[in-house]
Parts: C-alpha cells; structure tokens; sequence
C-alpha cells in the first residue's frame, strides 16, 4: 500500500513547532519562512491560538450550519471592521472552494458565464477555480468547459474589449500573486479595472487567499489599490493552520437561501480559530509590523548587494534573481535549515513568515541568501 503521491516532497519529517522554529524526528531545527504556503499567520503554536482551540474543544467543536452560529456573526463583525464598507460573510473550508463560490455566486447574480482572469493566476484547484488558473497542466478535460479569459496585468484595453461584450460574470484578480510569482498590477490598472466592472455589469472579486489577513501589510491587499471589490475570498492565514475559508459580499446582494452551501464551512472549531487570529493580529499590532518589516528586508537585501529585484510586499515578499533558483533554495533547507517558497517563475524565491517574524530572522535570511549568491 501507499499514498497516492502527488506531491514533490523533501524528505524532511516535522513532528513539532513553535514560532517559527520547527524541529524533526532527529530533533534538527529548521527557520519557517514560508508557513506551508503562506498559511502559519501568527505563528506556530501561539498561546492564544492554542488556547482558544482548547477552549473551544472542550465546549462544542463542530455542528453543521442547520442551527445559528454566533461566532460566524462575530467573525463577521470583526473582518468588517477592517472594511471601508460592510460586507456579508459566508463560510467554507479552503481556498479553491471559497472562489468556486465567489464565482458562482457572481454567475447567480449576474446571470453570465463568463469569466475575466490574468495571465499567471492562481486561484484554486477545483472546477471554475482551476479553470480561472493559468496553468493548463493542472486542467483535466472536465475543467475546460468554463468561458475563461486570460489578460495580462495592464491591458486595459482588452479588458475593457471583453468586458464590453456584456458577457463576463466575474473578474477575479489577485491584486499581488502568490503562486506566480508575486507580480502586482499598478493602481492606474486596478482602478480602471474597477471602473469597467461598474460599466459593464461584472463583479470584481479579489482573490485574497494568500494575500489576506495583514501579509501584505494591509488586513487585504485590495486596500492597498483603493479598491472596492463585490466579493472578497479568504483562506490560508485566516486560520494559521486549521481549514477556514470565507467569501465577503458587498451588502447590496441578498443572498438566495440554498444558493450556497457547505458541510463544514464555519463550524465553531473554524470561526474560533479565526476569531484567535484577528485578536493576535489586533492585539500585536502584525499589520503595521508586517510594513515595518518589509522595510527592514528591502534594506537588508539592498546593503547584501543582491543580484536580484524585491518582488510583493509586506510579509508576502520574495526576490527576483532572473535565473533559476532551485539549487539555491535547496541550499537554504539543507545547509541553513530555512524553509523558503518557490513559484510558478522559478526565478523567484518566495518569503511568506508568520506575521510575527522578528527583525533578527529577516537579517539572517538575507546573510545566508548572501553566502550562496557569493
Ligand atoms: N487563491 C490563491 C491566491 C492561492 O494562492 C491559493 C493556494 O495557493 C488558492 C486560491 C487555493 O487555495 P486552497 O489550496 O486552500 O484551495
């Protein structure tokens, strides 16, 4: 018997943490600068996390949403204290899922088909989701039915082509990519981008996955562009490790009962977990330090002479080298013990710590990134 193994594995066997230390079945520590993609926001195993699982545990951990939740409607409440604008939240359990229902909750209301992605997308494995990925490697034929199309970030001009035609339900944007490599658009695209949506009747749903939760030194990445998105989808840091998800709906849409749904989404065990998080990012003030830290990695990395471009923002940040990078991430894990990150560009190395990293840790990163680039 095995594991039908389809994941490209470090032969690394992890069996506790804590901050961002984690230590193996040898009892070799090992720095966390990436969190299982993106998704250890405030570290591991931190006390009021813990707590407030326990806690939890000990009261009730899951029923289904056939009863009231009242820690859904906490959550809500405090997701839009960090809006501009109230929002509406409804709960799933991953990433994929959250912008599969983003997707056909814009298809309910605007009664389309299509949708606008970009060009290096990432945004989920399951069907509209892998479909809206720019990666057909990763699309079985069941997956190429959806009306996607692709544009690159700033051509506004196709995008309003498209988008004139009437026929797009959505555009789905990550306003700073994960997966492919940290590209942003400029805010002059993104507004314009806003503004054809208005036009022409689409909703502009913000990918918030990886980029949510204050990694970007935002609560969202959206915020940075002056954004005002129908839909917001959430995962990874909202949970720092436990399977929460969400959509954000902009208030004017009244939901259809039945017209999303899930088993586990928002159960008390997922809302508590992210209720933990929002206190610790709150309590620790993680946003402004995620910007503050940026700084100190852009400084680090321009006095080490890299040769390489600062890619992303905040604590969602990573470096360009123009080569390929694969041995050098190698080297970080096997001779420093440092987890980094990859992506879809193999030039780029990518830095996604828990929120709470200290100053100390960016420096070291960026010494023993110094020593193999010598
Ligand atoms: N959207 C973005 C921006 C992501 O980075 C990811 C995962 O990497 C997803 C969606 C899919 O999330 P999940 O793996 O939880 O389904």
């Amino acid at each position: 018997m095995s594991l039908y193994q389809v994941y490209a594995q470090y032969p690394i066997t992890i069996v506790s943490a804590n901050g961002m230390r984690l230590v193996d079945d040898k009892g070799e520590t090992y720095l966390d600068y990436y969190g299982g993609h993106a998704v250890i926001s405030v570290g591991h195993g931190h006390p009021h996390y813990t707590q407030a699982l326990h806690d939890q545990l000990d009261r009730i951990a899951f029923y289904s949403n056939v009863i009231e939740n009242p820690l859904q409607v906490e959550l809500d409440q405090r997701i839009n204290a960090h809006l501009e604008e109230p929002y509406q939240l409804f709960m799933c359990s991953t990433g994929a899922e959250a912008n599969e229902n983003a997707m056909k909750l814009a298809s309910f209301k605007t009664q389309r088909k299509k949708i606008l992605a970009f060009k290096n997308s990432f945004h989920g494995r399951t069907s509209a989701a892998v479909a809206a990925t720019d990666s057909p490697k990763i699309w079985a034929p069941l997956n190429t039915g959806h009306e996607v199309d692709f544009v690159p970030f700033e051509d506004l001009e196709k995008c309003e082509q498209l988008l004139s035609s009437r026929a797009y339900a959505a555009v789905i944007i990550e306003t700073v990519q994960g997966v492919g490599g940290l590209d942003q658009p400029s805010i002059e695209f993104a507004k314009g981008l806003q503004q054809l949506c208005e036009a022409h009747g689409s909703m502009l749903i913000a990918d918030e996955v990886q980029s949510g939760f204050g990694r970007t030194g935002a609560f969202f990445s959206f915020q940075r562009f002056g954004l005002s998105p129908d839909i917001i989808s959430m995962a990874k840091g909202m949970g720092n490790g436990f399977p929460v998800a969400g959509i954000m709906v902009k208030q004017q849409y009244q939901a259809v009962q039945g017209e999303l749904g899930t088993t586990f989404g928002g159960n008390f065990l997922a809302c508590r977990a992210a209720l933990a998080v929002i206190d610790i990012i709150e309590n620790e003030n993680l946003i402004a330090h995620a910007k503050r830290l940026e700084q100190v990695f852009r400084k680090a990395v321009s006095e080490a002479s890299l040769p390489a471009t600062i890619k992303g923002a905040g604590l969602m940040i990573g470096l360009d080298f123009k080569t390929p990078t694969a041995e050098l991430r190698k080297k970080l894990l096997f001779e420093d013990h440092l987890f980094v990150g990859s992506s879809s560009n193999p030039n780029v190395v990518r830095i996604l710590p828990a929120l709470t990293i200290d100053q100390e840790a960016i420096i070291h990163l960026v010494s023993c990134i110094k020593k193999h680039c010598a």
